[in-house]
C-alpha cells in the first residue's frame, strides 16, 4: 500500500535492534485518515470470506482492528496481556516471546466470545518473529474457530515470522513488507 509506504518513509523511525518506530501515526497518535484506509484495503482483500469476528491483541492492534471492523460490521474481540479477576478460569490462553519486550507472556481470551461457527480475521500493527499472529491463532483453533487469515499493518520480512506463516498456508496480507532497514534511516520494502 503506497500511502503507507511514504508515512513510514516519512514518519518512521528506526531505533537499535531491527525496531520500527511509527509512534506519530500507528503506536501511539493515531492518523485517523490512514486507518480508514488500512481499513479498507483489509476488507477489499477478506471482504468474500464472510468474517464473523475479528480478533487482535492489546493495545495497539484494537484501534485498527475496530476500524476495520466498521467495514465488515462484526465484532472485535482483543486479548489480555494481564490477567483479570473478572475474565476468571473461563479463558483460552496461548504463550508469546514478546519481540518488542524481550520476554514472554500470555495472552488471554474468554471462552464466551469465539464459538466453532466462527470464522476469525486476525489484526495486528506490526509482524516480526509472528508470535503474536501465531498465539492468536492458537487460541482461535482452542475454541474450534475457522481462521480465514490475518492481515498486518507493517510486516518485517528480514524477521522471517510471515514467510513461516505462509508456508503453513496461513492467508496473511500484509501492507507494507520491510526488507531491510537500518539506523541510518534507510528502509527498502520487497
Ligand atoms: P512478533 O510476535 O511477530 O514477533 O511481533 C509482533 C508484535 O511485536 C506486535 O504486536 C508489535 O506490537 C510488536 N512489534 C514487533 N516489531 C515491532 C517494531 O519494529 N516496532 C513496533 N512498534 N512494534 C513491534
Amino acid at each position: 500500500m503506497q500511502l503507507l509506504k511514504d508515512y513510514i518513509l516519512k514518519n518512521g523511525r528506526v531505533v537499535t535492534d531491527g525496531l520500527l518506530k511509527v509512534d506519530g501515526f500507528l503506536n501511539h497518535q493515531i492518523d485517523i485518515g490512514l486507518f480508514q484506509n488500512i481499513g479498507r484495503e483489509f476488507y477489499n482483500h477478506f471482504k468474500n470470506d464472510n468474517i464473523t469476528k475479528i480478533l487482535t491483541i492489546e493495545a495497539s492492534g484494537i484501534g485498527i482492528a475496530c476500524i476495520t471492523a466498521q467495514y465488515f460490521d462484526v465484532p472485535v474481540l482483543f486479548a489480555k496481556k494481564n490477567s483479570v479477576k473478572t475474565q476468571g478460569e473461563n479463558v483460552y490462553t496461548a504463550d508469546i516471546a514478546s519481540f518488542t519486550h524481550g520476554k514472554n507472556y500470555s495472552i488471554r481470551v474468554s471462552k464466551d466470545y469465539l464459538s466453532p461457527s466462527d470464522r476469525i480475521l486476525i489484526i495486528d500493527d506490526f509482524l516480526a518473529n509472528g508470535e503474536a499472529i501465531q498465539g492468536l491463532v492458537n487460541i482461535a483453533k482452542q475454541a474450534g474457530a475457522t481462521v480465514a487469515g490475518a492481515a498486518v499493518v507493517i510486516e518485517k520480512g528480514f524477521q522471517g515470522g510471515g514467510d513461516k506463516l505462509r508456508a503453513e498456508g496461513l492467508n496473511l496480507l500484509s501492507l507494507a513488507i520491510i526488507e531491510s532497514m537500518d539506523t541510518s534511516g534507510k528502509i527498502t520494502f520487497r
